[in-house]
């Protein structure tokens, strides 16, 4: 039986959805008194639903096509991804560290912000504040 199956992985999903949709927009062409598209996309839906639930395509199979190593290349995908999240992790790093960094100048008795030149230092509890506020 896996010999006849050439359809699989994202190839298999995207007819999946193919189907789902064309049964959508034949159901509604019908409905709209469209018969001869709504029957063109009822049987796309059919073969594309077909082709989905068997995993086998008669297209794949004359041009020699088959996707069940898809899941290959998901993983590819995986990996992708995995590196691009943790591209955004270390940008939200770089965030939380500017966000210190910005608390750190902040004055902790009057909140206002301490600006470079303006006169600063610990108070008793150790917080970072204005000369003027300690
Ligand atoms: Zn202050």
């Amino acid at each position: 039986m896996d010999d006849t199956q050439n359809v699989g992985g994202r190839d298999r999903l995207v007819r999946f959805l193919l189907a789902a949709g064309l049964s959508i927009a034949a159901v509604r062409w019908l409905q709209s008194g469209k018969r001869v598209r709504g029957a063109l996309a009822g049987v796309g839906a059919l073969v594309f639903g077909f082709n989905a639930t068997t995993g086998y395509c008669g297209v794949n199979d004359a041009l020699d096509v088959d996707t069940t190593g898809d899941g290959v290349s998901i993983e590819f995908d995986e990996s992708d991804g995995g590196s691009a999240s943790s591209a955004d992790s270390a940008v939200t790093a770089d965030a939380g560290a500017t966000q210190v960094r910005e608390h750190y100048l902040t004055c902790a008795d009057c909140g206002e912000p301490i600006v470079a030149g303006q006169a600063r230092g610990p108070n008793s509890e150790g917080d970072i504040v204005h000369d003027a506020c300690a």
